[in-house]
């Protein structure tokens, strides 16, 4: 058995929030609920949980906002946050992507669905065996290590999301290799877990933001996917 988990739901929908909290209770995990942004953020700050389901749309602070309060904090810039959306708010799942959710599900969703994405992520969480000896990956300007889950550019620190931080050791392992969005959502997001290639593009294009000077060294190779490479593509500014 899995060791429980602290969960903090962020949901206005009562009977969402219930029905998840029952069914997290049931696989071991403890669950915890608030129906209002600022409360909702309030309690993450005050107790970092293992993982935040966050709703978008939510009285008091958007889902949106607390998603970036959080990230800006370096307590909880790591949080595993799941969001979860209305179905007719596609923008909306994007622009919380580029806020720093780590995964995100449309509503209605199956409750089977909804609770392996979150299993998908606490694993992903979970820090790399401590044997292994590779802990630490460098490519070019770019760190990453895996024990910490921290990375950096000519050893200044970035802050990654997980899941970017999974993407970018993914791409930094492989520097021989163009990774295909399918590879890539294989290797980072896990077995069994639908996300659309555009997800990965945003994750993408944050990652190339965060990494400042070395943003160049992923390149995308159109049609076919991503590689990293150890020098830049040659930027043209001088
Ligand atoms: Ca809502």
């Amino acid at each position: 058995m899995q060791p429980s988990r602290r969960i903090l739901i962020v949901e206005d929908e009562r009977d969402i929030a219930e029905m998840v909290a029952y069914n997290l209770e049931r696989g071991g995990h403890t669950p915890t609920i608030s129906s209002d942004g600022q409360q909702g953020l309030q309690l993450a700050l005050a107790e970092v949980p293992d993982l935040l389901l966050l709703d978008v749309m939510l009285p008091g602070l958007s889902g949106l906002e607390v998603c970036r309060q959080l990230r800006a904090n370096p307590a909880t810039a790591q949080v595993p946050i799941l969001m979860l959306t209305a179905r007719a708010e596609e923008a909306d799942e994007l622009v919380g992507l580029s806020v720093g959710a780590d995964d995100y599900i449309t509503k209605p969703f199956r409750m089977k669905v909804l609770l392996a994405r979150v299993e998908a992520l606490l694993r992903r969480a979970q820090p790399m065996p401590e044997d292994d000896g590779s802990a630490i990956v460098t490519l070019g300007l770019v760190s990453a290590d895996q024990h910490l889950h921290a990375a950096s550019v000519q050893g200044q620190p970035i802050r990654l999301t997980l899941t970017e931080f999974k993407l970018l050791v993914a791409l930094m392992q492989s520097p021989k290799r163009v990774l295909s969005r399918a590879d890539l959502i294989a290797q980072v997001m896990g077995p069994g877990i639908i996300v659309t290639a555009r997800t990965i593009d945003v994750h993408i294009a944050s990652i190339r933001k965060k990494l400042g000077p070395a943003g160049n060294q992923i390149r995308t190779h159109r049609g076919v996917g991503y590689q990293m490479t150890a020098e830049a593509e040659a930027v043209q500014v001088e």
